[in-house]
């Protein structure tokens, strides 16, 4: 038996995880966060948060992140930058391996949140850095002046075409649909910006400039007679969703057909003990507020747990 096991353990830190932290370390959990490949999740690439409550002004991503970060340090969590290599959820406790080490925990908390979901092409691949970009407020700032482009029809590609407009003289939003799926009140500001141009119906063939290492254009196809054309642009930025951070569970706890994990009510796996929350279990609502929300049912479902079962 391990000399030292965890009561919890919670893998990501973004809003879902870092409020199952807030709420574990009130309740005297000392909770291990691992931070993950992307630290602080989706908000801290992100701009203005307009829809977190109690923020009428609303609030920049990244600081929600570390105010975050910070309450849930101040009650006693604890953070390590590293990720999860693999797990054993069928052993009591839990054993997690991080590579150099293993830790051992009663009850583990999954907020592995979702990340950036890519076209597929070979020339998109070939290209990331070097012009092909999933996040806006990364990258944005080294295409000022330029023409860029956009892909996708949700909220991410209205908030990035908005935000690049800061630095590009042009913006294209490619959708490869006529409907978008973004909100009323995104799409409208999009559509109101003068420098950002719709093409719909349009599909990417192909990113150009995998010789140059550098984006020199897009080949486009539109999706109803097929014909192509060329859009000279300095920068593809992708907003075409994401995907759950889930793979790693793959046999332990059930997903369904496109990965995300599969609770009932709200946060418990199949497996006692294991929860999970946030972005990685929500292919519906997908804000930070829901995020925080499940993060909260989490943590409070890892005390009912730790009370049943003992510590
Ligand atoms: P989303 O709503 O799922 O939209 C993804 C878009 O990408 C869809 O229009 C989809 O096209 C397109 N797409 C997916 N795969 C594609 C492919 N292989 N090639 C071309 N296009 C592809 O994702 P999201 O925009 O990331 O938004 C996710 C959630 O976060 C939503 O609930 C959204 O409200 C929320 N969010 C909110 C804000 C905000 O309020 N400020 C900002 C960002 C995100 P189809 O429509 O044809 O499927």
């Amino acid at each position: 038996m391990p000399d030292s096991i965890r009561d919890t353990v919670i893998i990501g830190s973004g809003c879902a995880g870092l409020t199952a932290a807030i709420y574990a370390a009130r309740a005297n959990l000392k909770p291990l966060v691992l931070e993950g490949h992307e630290p602080g999740g989706q908000l801290s690439i992100t701009t203005l948060v307009e829809n977190f409550p109690g923020w009428p002004e609303g609030i920049q991503g990244p600081q929600l992140i570390e105010n975050m970060k910070q309450q849930a340090a101040r009650f006693g969590a604890e953070f390590r930058m590293t990720h999860l290599v693999g797990a054993d959820l069928s052993r009591r406790p839990i054993a997690l391996d991080l590579g150099k080490e293993t830790i051992h925990t009663r009850t583990l908390i999954i907020a592995s949140g979702a990340s950036a979901r890519w076209l597929g092409l070979p020339s998109e691949k070939a290209l990331i850095g070097h012009g092909v970009s999933s996040c806006a407020t990364c990258d944005g700032f080294f295409f000022m002046g330029k023409e860029i482009a956009v892909v996708g029809g949700g909220d991410s590609a209205m908030e990035e075409a908005l935000f690049l407009t800061r630095f590009a003289s042009k913006v294209t939003l490619i959708h490869r649909r006529e409907q978008f799926r973004a909100s009323r009140i995104m799409l409208d500001r999009a559509i109101a910006h003068p420098n950002i141009q719709f093409l719909t119906n349009t599909a990417v063939a192909e990113v150009m400039g995998v010789e140059q290492k550098e984006v020199s254009g897009l080949r486009l196809r539109n999706q109803h007679n097929g014909e192509e054309s060329i859009l000279p642009v300095s920068a593809l930025f992708l907003g075409i969703g994401h995907v759950p951070n889930a793979s790693m569970f793959a046999g332990q706890i059930d997903l369904d057909e496109e990965g995300y994990v599969k609770t009932h009510d709200n946060v418990f796996t199949r497996v006692p003990g294991v929860f999970a929350c946030g972005d990685v279990q929500d292919r519906r609502y997908r804000q930070a507020i829901t995020a925080a929300g499940t993060g909260c049912m989490a943590a409070l479902e890892v005390e009912k747990y730790l009370e049943e079962h003992g510590r």
